[in-house]
């Protein structure tokens, strides 16, 4: 394809205009590890490789938008979380956030247990072998049937939302003739996002149950009453994308804390608290994540601590990573097709995807970095945005970054750290086809979820 020039963009120097955006990074062709799968480097002709190939071969292949993902980096990050909780707790990864057969196997393999929130999910998981014990539901409001589906093949256990919920999945496992175990989620008045938590007046929101006005007490009060149900413990989940530990302390001091009050009242110490997902991940070299082994000694700590001061027994812990184990270990690679220099603002470049395949930026205003991956290049520094090809000024897929002047069609950039929550999200607007999923490992590429194609979309509609 061509090269050809395009006028001049917008420089750095000449022009700041408004933005989120640090200055641009002294290399342009340097790949922050914090942000790329662990096998992603550049080879020796400056093309990009994960696992081994080239993303020249693999556009080549497997077509473009792609999502490629790291599976050594899938299977290290899941093995990490699970030795750093030992054998004391259980890492649960929330399906959410990327679910697949392959995937399933995977955890199933490393040691995981799964979160599902839907039947859907639940199919998955159990289509892929993994043991219903080993599967937790999830969900503010799972019907009738997915409740029946779950505790008939024997979750491990369904987190209970609501008052009604736990009536419902009381009577549903009475009349399967079953004693199921739950947990019940609690919402601990605290909210967590990325750097910073607040902890007041965040009841506000459809999930969980207070713990404030003595409604979470009610709930374990009335749990402890059914015969369909077996009360296993509390279930907290504050956020995400969280650096900080403090509002982990917060929830699990406050989850401890219903833990005595059930002791005091009933006599019954619960065997199990989870403080949920949310740990943060780099999206962009700012950000700082720490590290499972960090996170597993902090909330084994405070749980410990706050338990000896009330004098319970330590419950297990588990805890519910999606986006940490597996948002790092993939990249979106994208075809650059038009590049549009606007004079004084900043230059957008139209790649081949877009909000279909991730909605994060349009949704949270999330933050990303991008790369030119398919050579390296020595021009300057030009202020961009990348955008998709659908008929919305909101596509956005990173609002700002900095790829090299000479950047031209055909050209291709990749965009990290989009294993989760963007082919998880993707949708058909303007009947876009889902991008695969393509898993590399040792110098192999496979898909694991093929692209969808335009037969896939005619056959659902069946007008
Ligand atoms: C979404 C969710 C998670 C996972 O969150 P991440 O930010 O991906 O770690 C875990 N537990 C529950 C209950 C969730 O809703």
């Amino acid at each position: 394809m061509s090269r050809s020039a395009h006028p001049a963009g917008p420089r750095h120097a000449d022009v700041l205009p408004e933005g989120h955006y640090s200055a641009p990074p002294a290399d342009l062709n340097r790949l922050d590890p914090k942000v790329w799968a662990r096998t992603v480097e550049r080879n020796a002709q400056g093309v990009v490789t994960v696992g081994g190939r080239g993303v020249d071969e693999l556009a080549e292949e497997f077509g473009t938008p792609a999502y490629f993902l790291d599976e050594s980096d899938f299977r290290a990050r899941c093995r990490a979380w699970a030795d750093a909780f030992g054998s004391d707790a259980d890492v649960f990864y929330a399906g959410k956030a990327f679910l697949s057969r392959a995937i399933v196997r995977w955890l199933k393999e490393e040691g995981l247990n799964l979160d599902v929130c839907s039947g859907g999910e639940l199919t998955t998981a159990l289509d892929a072998g993994m043991p219903a014990e080993r599967i937790a539901f999830h969900g503010n409001n799972k019907s009738e049937d997915e409740i029946r589906r779950a505790v008939s093949v024997g979750v491990g256990r369904i987190v209970l939302d609501s008052f009604q919920e736990i009536v419902r999945v009381a009577h549903i496992a009475e009349s399967l003739g079953k004693r199921q175990r739950v947990q019940i989620r609690v919402t601990v008045g605290v909210e967590a996002h990325t750097h910073e938590f607040i902890a007041t007046a965040h009841e506000d929101q459809k999930f969980g149950i207070a713990l404030a006005g003595g409604q979470a007490a009610e709930a374990v009060r009335r749990a402890l009453r059914l015969d369909g149900l077996e009360l296993i413990g509390i279930h907290s989940h504050i956020g995400s994308q969280i650096f900080d530990m403090a509002g982990f302390e917060v929830s699990a001091r406050r989850v401890v804390q219903l833990l005595a009050e059930v002791r005091d009242e009933h006599g019954v110490e619960l065997p199990e608290i989870d403080l949920g997902g949310g740990l943060g991940i780099a999206y962009t070299s700012d950000d700082d994540p720490r590290e499972p082994h960090h996170i597993a000694k902090a909330l084994t700590e405070i749980v410990t601590r706050e338990c000896e001061a009330a004098g319970l027994r330590t419950p297990r812990i588990s805890v519910e990573p999606g986006r940490a184990i597996v948002g790092p270990t993939a990249f979106t690679l994208y075809r650059v097709g038009t590049v549009k220099p606007l004079e004084g603002l900043r230059t957008y470049v139209s790649v081949d995807g877009g909000m279909s395949d991730n909605i994060r930026t349009a949704l949270y205003d999330a933050e990303y970095s991008v790369s030119l991956v398919s050579r390296t290049s020595d021009a300057e520094p030009m202020l961009s945005r990348v955008v998709g090809k659908h008929c919305e000024s909101g596509d956005i897929v990173v609002k700002d970054a900095f790829l090299p002047s000479d950047l031209a069609p055909g050209d291709l950039i990749a965009v990290p750290a989009t294993g989760a929550y963007c082919r998880s999200m993707a949708s058909n607007y303007n009947h876009a086809l889902r991008p695969p999923v393509v898993a590399v490992s040792d110098g192999e590429a496979r898909v694991i979820v093929r692209r969808e194609t335009e037969e896939d979309l005619l056959r659902l509609d069946v007008g």
